[in-house]
């Protein structure tokens, strides 16, 4: 599932919104709380940011992204993670 990571927001000025908080409300719901940058205008707003839906779906499979994840896992969490995936 994507999720924000630098995403530009643009007040109605035309200057640059930072985002201040980010309020997840699910795993594919987000409230976007964000602030202009021009110190003339100083619009606080909020913008919700949801998943819609998919176009192409992604060409990694399930396993295929746990494994790089277990990859970047610092040893003694993967071990941990082992022991985890042994009660099952
Ligand atoms: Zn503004």
């Amino acid at each position: 599932m994507p999720t924000l990571q630098g995403t530009r927001i643009q007040c109605g000025c035309g200057e640059r919104a930072v985002i201040h908080k980010t309020n997840r409300l699910s795993f594919d719901c987000a409230d976007l709380y964000c602030k202009c940058k021009n110190p003339a205008c100083g619009h606080v707003f909020v913008m919700s940011l949801y998943f819609s839906h998919t176009l192409s779906p992604s060409a990694k499979t399930t396993s295929q992204m746990a494994a790089e994840l277990c990859k970047a896992l610092p040893p003694e969490a993967r071990q941990q993670l082992r022991q985890q995936l042994s009660m099952f």
